[in-house]
């Protein structure tokens, strides 16, 4: 997926002064950046933005930032998570990765650690190790580019594979029609008004299977999202 307009970073880290430390080197360095400090405002902003990376801090207030990574990770395989760890123990660090966590940084660290992690996670490729994408009863695998219904393979051109890829690394959330054209198409696309509508009846059509519930919901006048449902197996 490319980049539209500014990376854009999720800091979640309740040590205010810390916080304010990391934001402003972090802007300085041209991400956008929003700091929350509660798991809570975490799960707010995650539906709000399409994040490019997060920092997550372990100890919050609400509760714990793995398994706020956790939750990240069963909705978002791509996002890059870097992990706080306030102390030095090799089971904290496990924890982090087994909980999904990219890397991790124990405190306390100098900044330029952080802007170095950062940047080193932000250059990794996407699909570099990413794993089968699946919603309800759709699988989708980036890698070999092949989309299942169940069972049944589905044959996807290129630009509806890329639509169903987008909703599928945000399920649940609706996609508007302008997030949609700015990520699978071009932000200066003019052409057809509808091509997306279009696209997600072609879409819709391909993955039909008699008895089951459309896996892809219209919300009137916003956009469209993929719906978690049951598995149908
Ligand atoms: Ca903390």
């Amino acid at each position: 997926m490319r980049h539209t307009g500014p990376v854009r970073l999720l800091l979640v880290e309740d040590d205010r002064p810390l916080a304010r430390v990391l934001e402003r080197g972090l802007a300085e360095e041209g991400y956008a950046v929003d700091v929350v400090g509660t798991v809570l405002n975490a799960r707010e902003q995650l539906t709000v933005h399409d994040y490019d990376l997060a920092v997550l801090d372990i100890g919050l207030p609400d509760g714990d930032g793995l398994d706020l990574c956790r939750t990240i990770r069963q909705r978002n395989v791509g996002l890059p998570i870097l992990m706080l760890t306030a102390r030095d123990g090799i089971s904290d660090k496990v924890a982090g990765l087994d909980a999904g966590a990219d890397d991790y940084l124990t405190k306390p660290f100098a900044y330029p650690e952080l802007a170095a992690r950062v940047r080193a996670l932000l250059r990794r490729p996407k699909d570099a190790n990413s794993p089968v994408l699946e919603v309800a009863d759709v699988s989708l695998d980036p890698a070999s580019h092949t989309v299942w219904r169940g069972a049944i393979m589905v044959p996807l051109t290129a630009r509806e594979f890329s639509l169903l890829e987008y909703m599928m690394r945000h399920p649940s959330a609706v996609c508007s029609r302008e997030q949609l054209l700015e990520h699978v198409w071009d932000a200066n696309y003019d052409g057809l008004s509808n091509v997306v509508d279009v696209h997600i009846a072609n879409v819709r059509r391909k993955l039909e299977l008699p008895g089951e519930p459309d896996p892809i919901e219209t919300v009137r006048g916003v956009g469209y999202r993929m719906v978690e449902g049951k598995k149908s197996r």
